[in-house]
């Protein structure tokens, strides 16, 4: 099994990592979490966060 932190997660080249995620709560520059924050979302982020992102400019 590789370390956690070796899985690529293609969700932290997405703009909107750069903002905390209203939605689960994680920081900004992590990964969304689901499942009450047992499982990363590796592949995308919350709904909310991308809307923040593009509220604050980040996104086009
Ligand atoms: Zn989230």
């Amino acid at each position: 099994m590789p370390a956690p932190n070796m899985i690529p997660a293609p969700a932290l080249n997405l703009p909107a990592i750069a903002v905390p995620c209203p939605a689960c709560k994680s920081r900004a520059g992590e990964l969304c979490t689901s499942h009450g924050g047992t499982r990363d979302r590796r592949s995308d982020v919350h709904q909310a966060r991308t809307a923040r992102a593009r509220a604050e400019g980040l996104l086009a």
